[in-house]
């Protein structure tokens, strides 16, 4: 299987101008100027005046459903394949959350191995919001060798639904993730839920004071939910952290791009920013008056939608606002050979109409979606 897309204006994500792409299989063989490879049932596309990027990445959905805080009948379904296509997102990091009874660890392995039987490149954490962590093994660090999709946990801290443990407990914790990640070969992560309750950061410094690597395992996301949690996440990332801002609602600014730019503006290093958007889980739904009727699912379009908002209204150049959704992503979890447009690279790749949506996407080297048309439907979608 082999890919030729012609003409493009490269967004590597920095700026290579026009040139011609070609896969082979599931990698980037070869990008140049008219390129003519001579490769029996080579497929070709034409992406004259069009924009490549990477394949975009989403760290956070909830690709087993999310919700269930107001019972049974509030428990989101599971995400269809298409969702993800149609917004270019080729990488998914999936997640549990609130929900660690009926949620359970092999259920998100098992949709996270689906997804890539349907074509995307996936990764998921183990645990949910709870502690002790809900593991697949029992162990934590037999989990992280175990299955290589498994990037480290995933745990809610200052958060009125999570088990509020103490430093010595999330040290504990880390350290295992540490260790698990020497083990298995991976960086080790744990990926936090924030709520608004004061607390996580000043117990991130403690640990780092105390001479343990925090800044390079733990990965915050939801961080612009409320001003104090987003001024600590600045100071955070200004000491050596990470800091991830939710797109698909959750945001105290007018937009979610307000947050990746004030940041900047404060002084955090752009490169350790990142999006993702939460999707899948429960939304809840408000009339005019402001009160809740219902429940909506979360969709995963924020993405994209956050960064066409750091170029169009904070006049941030493409190769900048496309950072925070593929390489800083990718360096964040250790993850190599994806979220650039490199040889070598997975060929996760988008081509973007003039309003920066997606109009095809290929993933792993197959086109997914051409000229908004899926062509690969997850496996009970019509
Ligand atoms: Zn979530």
């Amino acid at each position: 299987m082999a890919l030729l897309i012609k003409n493009a204006d490269v967004y590597a994500p920095e700026h290579l101008g026009v040139q011609d792409v070609l896969t082979a299989g599931e990698t980037i063989l070869a990008i140049g100027r008219d390129l003519t490879p001579n490769i029996p049932g080579l497929e070709t596309i034409d992406a004259k005046g069009r924009i490549l990027t990477p394949g975009f990445f989403d760290q956070h959905v909830h690709v087993t459903g999310g919700g269930g805080e107001a019972g049974p009948v509030s428990r989101t379904p599971e995400i269809m394949l298409s969702s993800l296509i149609k917004v270019g997102t080729t990488n998914v990091v999936g997640v549990s959350g609130t929900d660690f009874v009926t949620r359970s660890i092999p259920n998100l392995l098992a949709k996270v191995r689906a997804l890539a039987v349907e074509g995307l490149s996936t990764w998921m954490y183990t645990s949910n919001y709870h502690f002790p962590p809900t593991t697949l093994s029992g162990s934590v660090a037999d989990d992280m060798l175990l299955v290589p999709e498994l990037l480290g946990v995933k745990i809610a801290l200052g958060d009125h639904r999570s088990s509020f443990p103490t430093l010595q407990d999330v040290l504990h914790l880390l350290a295992d993730i540490r260790l698990g990640g020497m083990i298995s070969g991976k960086k080790g992560l744990l990926h936090i839920h924030l709520g608004d309750i004061p607390g996580p950061f000043e117990m991130f410094a403690e640990m780092a004071a105390m001479g343990f690597p925090a800044y390079r395992h733990v990965l915050p996301t939801h961080c612009s939910r409320k001003d104090t949690v987003f001024a600590a996440s600045v100071e955070f990332v200004k000491a050596g952290g990470r800091a991830d801002y939710t797109t698909g609602g959750g945001c105290y600014l007018p937009r979610p791009a307000d947050a990746v730019a004030a940041a900047i503006d404060m002084g955090a290093d752009a490169s350790h920013l990142t999006f993702s958007t939460d999707g899948q889980g429960s939304m809840p739904r408000f009339n005019d008056k402001g009160e809740m009727i219902g429940l909506g699912v979360g969709g995963c379009e924020g993405n994209l939608e956050a960064v066409k908002d750091l170029i169009n209204v904070h006049k941030m150049a493409p190769e900048q606002a496309l950072t925070f959704i593929t390489t800083n992503v990718a360096e964040g979890l250790g993850i190599t050979g994806y979220g650039r447009v490199q040889t070598g690279f997975k060929a996760n790749l988008n081509i973007l109409d003039d309003a920066f949506d997606v109009a095809t996407c290929v993933s792993r080297g197959r086109v997914m979606m051409l000229d908004k048309e899926v062509l690969v439907k997850g496996t009970f979608e019509l």
